[in-house]
């Protein structure tokens, strides 16, 4: 496979979803590698015990170190990474991995915040593997001994709070596979999308061309490319300006034709 994905979670089922549609058919073509993990798996207590309260008090749970690095390590294991593990003769191996450690993407309100750039960055690598928190996350520990063994990316998907990480997970895979050269069928549409160059997208439109009195921009049937082209750039550009003014400061490379349609 092109990349490998491992997910570790106190609710598996959660992540099922991924085995439908793109990223499924990814995984039947081989081309994406799905793993996923059950936390409680690596607890050995009678009632498979993966919280405790907080040292220092306050309110909610932590979740305890041991099942998690006892999960990233049989992961690392699984997947032939040297990084961790027994070596033939019983003995600790060391070092990172061929081709670099693994990715770790912690999700957690409080990392860095996802977008278009990052899950392209995500999208070169060839092995990432995402750590589900509940409760009121994870003991940090065990967070920062991870940061020996792969490369640590706490990780937000956005200014609001979940209940845990599988939801945040799948947005980002399922942002990050479809960045996986074949596994969208026309790589063009990825293109011409919202965010791809810092834009929002254009209005889009399909038969028929009069739907109940509302009618298809008369530019868009004309059939002159140039100018289907131009009106689509102009409403990016009138859309952006009005829904996301923070994206356009970004952009440095307007035209005056760009310029124009912003006045
Ligand atoms: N105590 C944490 C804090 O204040 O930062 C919030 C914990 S939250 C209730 C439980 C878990 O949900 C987190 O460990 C994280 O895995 C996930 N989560 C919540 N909000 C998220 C967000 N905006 N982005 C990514 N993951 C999030």
């Amino acid at each position: 496979p092109q990349m490998s994905i491992d997910i570790v979670s106190i609710f598996p089922e959660y992540l099922a979803g991924l085995q439908l549609s793109l990223i499924g058919k990814a995984v039947d073509r081989g081309q994406l590698s799905l793993g996923v993990h059950d936390l409680r798996d690596f607890t050995f207590d009678r009632h498979n015990t993966v919280d405790d309260s907080p040292y220092g008090g306050g309110a909610g749970m932590v979740m305890k170190a041991e099942p998690w690095a006892l999960a990233l390590e049989h992961i690392l294991a699984e997947r032939g990474s040297a990084a961790v593990g027994e070596g033939a003769d019983g003995a600790r191996t060391a070092g990172p991995a061929a081709g670099g450690k693994p990715t770790l993407i912690v999700p957690s309100p409080a990392g860095q915040v996802f977008d278009q750039r990052i899950a392209e960055d995500l999208a070169a690598r060839d092995h990432l593997v995402f750590a589900c928190g509940r409760y009121e996350g994870i003991d940090q520990r065990v967070i920062d001994w991870a940061g020996e063994h792969f490369d640590l990316l706490p990780m937000s998907i956005g200014d609001y709070v979940l209940n845990g990480g599988e939801v945040a997970s799948m947005v980002m895979i399922e942002a990050v596979s479809r960045l996986i050269p074949g596994v969208i069928g026309n790589p063009e549409s990825l293109t011409e999308e919202s965010h791809e160059d810092g834009l929002l997208e254009y209005p889009i439109y399909t038969k028929p061309a009069s739907w109940r009195g509302r009618k298809v921009p008369e530019i868009l049937l004309s059939g002159n490319h140039a100018a289907i082209a131009r009106w689509r750039r102009d409403r990016r550009l009138e859309r952006t300006a009005d829904v996301r003014p923070d994206l356009l400061e970004k952009l440095d490379d307007l035209s005056k034709d760009d310029l124009a349609a912003l006045e």
